[in-house]
């Protein structure tokens, strides 16, 4: 899951991107409105959730959240704001908003609200099969044959993107978009080596790889795996 945080503030905006890093979230950040609104316009496809600030250099939180609007109709916002009249709450929901959160906030309350907006917008499906794998996403879970298997944040939300996919071939750019954030640019070789840490967690001994690798393209979990 990729958030794109557009926050002036730089400490409010450390503190967010390492917690939400913590959680397993490709996360993104702009300090200014500008450059928030051309990242959020340019790689809108790219991302799950926008945190805009409401006050911002340049263009405003509540613009880049009516730009978002006009392209997208769904994908999740939540506005950081320092004002706290009833009256500005109702603005920013106006302009399209889902939720917003009064700073100062404590860590735990955004991210309780981010995995509320994420849930509703996935169709509530947060568990996942393939052969004796099972992933439930809400839980923090994955168990192998009823046995739990220790992953990291970013082995968990690597083998999540694959699940969600499966299937289907998940291009290693679109990994990397999804699964990392930009400050990885294209190089993609990190993938493989995530991969490979998730075969020798959950693959059974002396089969086939329940990751298929799709040479030059990416990978793919199959269906009947
Ligand atoms: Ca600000």
């Amino acid at each position: 899951m990729r958030i794109l945080l557009v926050e002036d503030e730089t400490p409010i905006a450390n503190f967010i991107r390492d917690g939400l890093r913590e959680e397993g979230f490709a996360v993104d950040v702009a300090d200014n409105g500008r450059t928030g609104l051309e990242m959020a316009l340019g790689y809108l496809d790219e991302y799950d959730l926008f945190l805009l600030d409401w006050m911002l250099p340049g263009v405003s939180g509540i613009e880049i959240c009516r730009q978002i609007r006009k392209e997208n109709a769904l994908v999740p916002i939540i506005f950081l704001t320092a004002k706290d009249t009833a009256d500005d709450a109702v603005f920013g929901l106006e302009a399209g908003a889902n939720d917003y959160i009064r700073k100062p906030f404590a860590f735990e309350e955004l991210l309780a609200r981010i995995r509320v907006l994420l849930r509703s917008r996935e169709g509530e499906q947060h568990t996942f099969f393939c052969g004796d794998i099972e992933m439930d996403t809400e839980a923090y879970r994955v168990t192998k044959r009823g046995k739990p298997v220790e992953l990291t944040q970013k082995e968990f939300a690597l083998l999540e993107y694959l699940l969600r996919n499966k299937g289907k071939v998940c291009r290693r750019t679109r990994i990397i978009e999804k699964v990392w954030d930009i400050n990885f640019g294209y190089d993609t070789s990190v993938i493989d080596v995530y991969i490979n840490f998730l075969r020798k967690k959950l693959d059974r001994p002396g089969e086939p790889s329940f990751i298929e690798t799709i040479r030059g393209v990416g990978y793919r979990v199959n269906e009947e795996a």
